[in-house]
């Protein structure tokens, strides 16, 4: 079957002020895959996707979504796009349930805020505020809101950042749902391990630049065609496998 492009983004550039911190990028997503933006921190992995989820202006280049130019129509965009907003977003004195029917009125949408939040293994914290729950919980949460609006695809901007690997697996979990349920998702990290478990393809982007892009598996191909060799032998386990088999993979959190 062939892949059909829903995000075709070419030469595109950013400035700030004299800094240029996205130096002419091209790439596609492919619908209905986990795209990968990899990269240390200040690649322009955040600019990038920002300027994608129509929240920050580029300074040059094309970006289309679902065949809809973000030059011509950025309305149209947002409408089929999942963003996960900034927590300031969330006001402090509403529940989760408030808050998930607070954005589906903003979205004009009806929503069914104990079904999502079940989806999300959040149906206990209903009636919790934002800031009294989890880090794995917030990201939960944060993620479950940007399927409010029923989009096309959604973006995840280093979501199990500074998560246990507990939080981070069930994350990963729920990231490989939402993709199975149709949504294409585009996600950056700085994780090696998230990206090749989650990942159908990345770019991995070093100082405003993709310097390779391809599926997690060819990217090691190519490196070991290249005659690479691990320094140390590699062993049947990491210590994350260790840690994760000593205290198991339930959540601890809730
Ligand atoms: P990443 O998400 O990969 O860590 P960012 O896109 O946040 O990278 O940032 C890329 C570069 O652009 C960094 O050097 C950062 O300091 C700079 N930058 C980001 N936002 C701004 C801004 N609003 N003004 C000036 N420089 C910025
Ligand atoms: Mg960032």
């Amino acid at each position: 079957m062939e892949k059909r492009r829903i995000i075709e983004v070419r030469d595109l550039v950013k400035t700030y002020g004299d800094f240029t911190a996205v130096k002419g990028i091209s790439f596609d997503v492919y619908e209905n895959e986990v795209f990968g933006l990899l990269g240390p921190n200040g690649a322009g992995k955040s600019t990038t996707l920002e300027i994608i989820e129509t929240l920050r202006q580029k300074t040059a280049g094309s970006v289309m979504v679902a065949g809809i130019d973000l030059d011509k129509d950025p309305e149209a965009i947002k409408q089929i796009i999942g963003v996960q907003l900034q927590t300031s977003g969330y006001y402090p004195n509403l529940n989760l349930v408030e808050l998930i029917e607070l954005f589906g009125g903003l979205y004009n949408q009806p929503v069914d805020p104990m079904a999502l939040l079940r989806e999300f293994n959040l149906e206990d914290k209903a009636k919790a505020k934002f800031k009294a729950l989890s880090g794995g919980q917030k990201q939960r949460f944060s993620i479950a809101t940007t399927l409010i609006n029923r989009p096309r695809i959604i973006f995840l901007d280093e979501p199990t950042t500074g998560l246990d690997p507990q939080a981070r697996r069930n994350l990963w979990t729920l990231i490989q749902q939402v993709r199975a349920n149709g949504t294409t998702v585009v996600i950056t990290t700085h994780y090696m391990d998230e990206a090749e478990f989650l990942c159908d393809r990345c770019a991995i982007v070093d100082s405003g630049r993709i310097i390779a892009i391809d599926s997690p598996d060819a990217l090691i191909d190519q490196l070991v065609a290249g005659g690479f060799e691990r320094k140390k032998e590699v062993k049947k386990a990491s210590l994350e496998d260790v840690f994760i088999h000593l205290t198991g993979k339930d959540l601890r959190e809730d």
